[in-house]
């Protein structure tokens, strides 16, 4: 086989767990606003996620910016609760600064700075994630040359380009020699193996499934990653 030479990450559930962050972010940010404008009596949480979703069925090209469906979203809604566009669209504008700030507030899982340190020395790493954290703003982002903000662009994982992308910018590497690591099946594992590269799953449900397709390596939790590699390259 050839030797791996780089390797990309999944950001949300393989360095951190998601749901709190984001249980925190949804409630933080929404909370904050009512605090300044006094909307959700009128526009309780549940309806701000329903237009959400509303929003994002009306505008299928730009979809996974989920940022941008925020901001829209909310500003839509402050123009309906009554407030001048120009205070609904200051008002959006600042409850986004607000939800990113709450949605940067990360615990990498405690074994990652060490890991990176040690993989760094020895692979190319890069970052593609579907979400909107910016990781340059996490201390973990120094160490990835090449980061892809899939989600906000027209091609979010499961698409190929992002990986083609990833291992352009970071070689260029043949897929051959790229190793993905992730936590989704559809958005992570799929893809990369389509493309020839390997990947890491990570089983965080704890499937346990049992047998996977040539190539895919099965990972209880991200802090296995440089057995595996070990292994790969003993
Ligand atoms: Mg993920």
């Amino acid at each position: 086989m050839r030797p791996i030479t780089a390797l990309t990450f999944d950001l949300d559930d393989t360095f951190w767990d998601n749901a709190p962050v984001m249980a925190r972010t949804e409630t933080g940010h929404y909370d904050w606003l009512h605090e300044r404008v006094g909307h959700a009596e009128h526009f309780p949480l549940e309806e701000y996620q329903r237009r959400r979703l509303a929003f994002a069925a009306r505008h299928p090209v730009r979809r996974g910016d989920f940022t941008w469906v925020r901001r829209e979203t909310l500003r839509e809604m402050l123009v309906e609760f009554g407030l001048e566009a120009a205070d609904a669209a200051h008002w959006a504008e600042a409850a986004i600064e607000r939800m990113l700030a709450l949605r940067h507030e990360i615990e990498v899982f405690e074994e990652v700075p060490a890991m990176l340190d040690a993989l760094g020395q020895r692979y190319r790493l890069g970052a593609i994630t579907n979400g909107n954290v910016d990781l340059t703003r996490l201390a973990i982002g120094r160490h990835f040359p090449v980061i892809i903000n899939a989600g906000e662009s027209l091609a979010p994982k499961p698409d190929a380009r992002p990986f083609l992308a990833a291992l352009a910018r970071l070689g260029p590497v043949p897929p051959s020699q790229g190793l993905h690591v992730g936590d989704s099946w559809r958005e992570d594992v799929l893809p990369a193996r389509r493309l020839g590269m390997r990947v890491a799953w990570i089983d965080k449900d704890d499937e346990r499934p049992a047998s996977l397709p040539e190539g895919v390596y099965r990972l209880g939790h991200i802090r296995e990653l440089p057995a595996l590699l070990d292994g790969l390259e003993g």
